[in-house]
Order: structure tokens, then C-alpha cells, then sequence
């Protein structure tokens, strides 16, 4: 498994509600398994978050995970692709971020995933 693979499968945090409310699908893309599909009054298909797929050993559809989810690049993620943190470092960001609560917690998603 990838450096970046083991770190999104340890992490979940734009799959759990975190950083998103839902990840659409596009009109042509298959439901990936495990995801409960939901569809605005429009018709527009989404994942609702936290997302069904989402088990303790991270996205249960990895390998089928919409494009929404593959294209999603976090800070964190950013940094670990061009080597400016390591694996462990990032490792002990999400568990750091996992372990804390309001405000704190509010800030650390801002600053590490850039969640708006
Ligand atoms: S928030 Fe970043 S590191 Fe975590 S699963 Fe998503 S893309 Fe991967
Ligand atoms: S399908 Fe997988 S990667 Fe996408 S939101 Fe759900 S758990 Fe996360």
C-alpha cells in the first residue's frame, strides 16, 4: 500500500463528517458498495456523511471509491506527496486531530486539511 493509501485509510476524516457533509457522485457513476446513496430533489446523487463505507479499518469500497473521493486532496495529504512530513508525522496529526474536541479541534481541521 502506498504512504498516501495507508495514511487516507488510517485517517477518514473527509469521509466521517469532519471536513464534508456529503460526496456527490456523478450522473453516470455506479454506487459503490457499502455507501448509502442519497439524491437531491433535483436528482443530483451524493454519499451522505459520515459515509456508510467508512469501517474502523478506514473506506470499506477503497478500490471503488467515487471520483469525488479519489480527486480529494487535504493539506495533509498535499504535504505527504511532496515529502514535506513524513509518514509518521502525518500519522500523528490525524490521531492528534482525533483525540481532540471543539474549538481546538475546529482549528487543527483548518490548519492540517484545510477545511473551510
Ligand atoms: S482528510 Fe486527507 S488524509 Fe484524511 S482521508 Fe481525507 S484526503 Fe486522506
Ligand atoms: S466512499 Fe470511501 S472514500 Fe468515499 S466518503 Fe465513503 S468512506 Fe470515504
Amino acid at each position: 500500500m502506498s504512504d498516501a493509501s495507508t495514511l487516507c485509510q488510517a485517517c477518514g476524516l473527509c469521509c466521517d463528517g469532519s471536513l464534508f457533509s456529503r460526496a456527490p457522485l456523478r450522473p453516470d457513476e455506479p454506487a459503490p458498495p457499502l455507501a448509502t446513496i442519497s439524491t437531491t430533489v433535483y436528482g443530483a446523487r451524493y454519499l451522505t456523511q459520515p459515509c456508510s463505507a467508512l469501517g474502523p479499518s478506514g473506506c470499506g469500497c477503497y478500490a471503488q471509491r467515487p471520483l469525488a473521493c479519489r480527486g480529494f486532496e487535504c493539506l495533509l495529504l498535499t504535504a505527504l506527496t511532496a515529502d514535506e512530513v513524513s509518514l509518521p508525522e502525518a500519522l500523528a496529526v490525524v490521531d492528534r486531530v482525533k483525540s481532540q474536541s471543539g474549538p481546538e479541534r475546529a482549528e487543527s481541521l483548518r490548519f492540517h486539511f484545510g477545511r473551510r
